[in-house]
């Protein structure tokens, strides 16, 4: 069985794509056959593995609007993880997918064709809560919400965690909240501390661990169009590493998944 996990929060930089990239990567050192689903118009997913968006003849966009089998656009990068990318026409696609019932179940609809192939599928949610990220969630087994240690890092919180409850209602009964993945952590003050406490007070919502801390290996990681998991060992790919271990006890034995003390 394939086990489909959505990354997803609507504000941007949160390390969204980072996760998703980091994780499979991590995912894929444990023996894991991964999939990855760039959902971004943006495409920094995609351009973050090594391919150029702008060069790709179909990509996402053509398989949700139903134009191309998702077998078909599927790339392999260096790392061993296959990856759905995805191109601008994307942004084009919450106006094709308007007009269409059951336009939330597309990628659901896709992804089942692929018949279990993969262990693990990770869905990078784009930065709103549209139809692509209905999309997503419709998908998934499980969401995971990355969270950046700052200020107000609870905003939106709130809106994300109603969007899941009604895709639940709606959509997809089955939908899992994993919990909030602190990103950007910085250990060496009470800040990022402080935020968690808040996040973990205020909402119903585990806040896991371990916390990715926050170091420049990553922008240089996706400059070079590889994962921080390739290349010299860093405290991020460790706690990316760490995160996976976590995950594959979760999904293999049930293992409750260790969440972050605050206090
Ligand atoms: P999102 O997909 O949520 O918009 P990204 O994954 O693109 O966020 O990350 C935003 C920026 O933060 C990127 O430049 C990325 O390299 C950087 N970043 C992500 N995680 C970390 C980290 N742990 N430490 C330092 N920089 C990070
Ligand atoms: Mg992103």
């Amino acid at each position: 069985m394939t086990t489909v996990l959505a990354v997803a929060n609507q504000k941007g930089g949160v390390a969204k794509t980072t996760t998703v990239a980091s994780l499979a990567a991590a995912l894929s050192g444990l023996g894991r056959k991964v999939l990855v689903v760039d959902l971004d118009p943006q495409g920094c997913l995609t351009f973050s593995l090594g391919h150029n968006p702008d060069r790709l003849e179909s990509s996402v966009h053509e398989v949700l609007t139903g134009q191309v089998p998702m077998r078909e656009v599927i790339l392999e990068t260096d790392e061993g993880i296959s990856l759905v990318p995805a191109t601008i026409d994307l942004a084009g696609a919450e106006a094709v997918l308007l007009m269409r019932p059951g336009r939330e179940f597309s990628l659901k609809r896709a992804l089942a064709t692929l018949d279990n192939d993969f262990d693990v599928v990770l869905i990078d949610c784009p930065p709103s809560l549209g139809v692509l990220t209905l999309n997503g969630l419709t998908a998934a087994d499980a969401v995971l919400v990355p969270l950046q240690c700052e200020t107000l890092a609870h905003r939106g919180v709130g809106q994300l965690l109603r969007t899941v409850s009604e895709v639940r209602d709606i959509t997809n009964p089955d939908l899992r909240l994993l919990g909030a993945l602190p990103t950007l952590y910085d250990a060496r003050t009470t800040h990022s501390r402080d935020v968690l406490a808040d996040v973990a007070d205020r909402y119903d919502l585990p806040v896991l661990a371990p916390a990715i801390p926050r170091t420049v290996r990553f922008a240089e990681a996706s400059a070079s169009g590889s994962t921080v998991l390739a290349g010299r060992r860093s405290k991020g790919g460790q706690a990316y590493r760490e995160l996976a271990e976590n995950l594959v006890a979760h999904w293999d034995s049930d293992a409750e998944l260790k969440t972050f003390s605050t206090s």
